[in-house]
């Protein structure tokens, strides 16, 4: 993916109605920009889902979910499946972010069935990966990220029908970034790892996230193997989001 760079606005457990104007501005901001090899996505709660569909019907930007079940229906109070928020037209979901994996004690082997369902239901799943700070601490950050890349990912998918986005869970909504050399190695590490098992490898969307900012974007953007970002707080700041995109617009374009 080494020409084009994707970025993704996660907008977790934020939104009221009002946020369609969210949707809105950033579609226009992106259309101005005329980016060319940028792809943006936002992924709203569940409950905005329909909302956001109508919003950015005929624009450029696409959306997701934040989470997915890994059956199609049944008996899952709560729940909402892959083939359900494909229905509204959404292109992404995110499986396994670290808020999920710790509020709701998901394991890899659950995030690799999340991801299965949604290529069935013939969306992107966003597979998010990344250590803790004690993780890092250790010194076993990289072995550990791919260990989860391990399990994570379903048998026998290729390039085209997944992303992954490498987030170290200290850095997410702390301010704290990955350095540049943390974030090269880890990225190609993973990069490594994908190489020995899929041909076409080169082709996975590798995003980092955790506190990606207007300021600090262009830096990391332009790191080797950082096919993008995945982006939580400056998301929800059209201006914030739009200047990220123009950094990868500068980029790539
Ligand atoms: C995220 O929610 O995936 C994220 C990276 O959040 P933030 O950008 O706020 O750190």
């Amino acid at each position: 993916m080494a020409n084009s760079k994707l970025i993704i606005g996660n907008w977790k457990m934020n939104g009221a109605i009002g946020h369609s104007e969210l949707a809105k501005a950033i579609a226009e901001g992106f259309k101005e920009l005329a980016a060319k090899n940028v792809e943006v996505a936002v992924c709203p709660p569940f409950t905005l889902l329909s909302l956001i569909s109508q919003t950015l019907e005929g624009e450029n930007v696409h959306f997701g979910a934040q989470d997915c079940h890994t059956v199609v229906s049944g008996a899952h109070t709560g729940d909402i499946s892959a083939t359900m928020i494909a229905e509204f037209g959404a292109k992404f979901v995110l499986v396994g972010h670290s808020e999920r994996r710790a509020n709701h004690k998901e394991a890899s082997e659950l995030i690799a069935q999340k991801a299965q369902a949604a290529i069935n239901a013939g969306l992107i799943p966003v597979i998010c990966v990344g250590e803790t700070e004690t993780e890092r601490l250790s010194g076993n950050a990289v072995p550990i990220v791919l260990s989860q890349i391990d399990v994570s990912l379903p048998d026998g998918c290729n390039a085209s029908q997944i992303v992954i986005a490498y987030e170290p869970v200290w850095a997410i909504g702390t301010g704290r970034v990955a350095s540049v050399q943390d974030i090269e190695e880890m990225h190609q590490s993973i990069r490594g790892n994908l190489a020995a098992k899929y041909a076409d490898a080169a082709k996975i969307p590798l995003l980092y996230g955790g506190s990606v900012n207007a300021g600090n974007a262009g830096q990391i953007l332009s790191v080797a193997n950082v096919d993008g970002a995945l982006v939580g707080g400056a998301s929800l700041k059209a201006a914030d989001f739009l200047a990220i995109i123009a950094a990868a617009q500068s980029i790539v374009g």
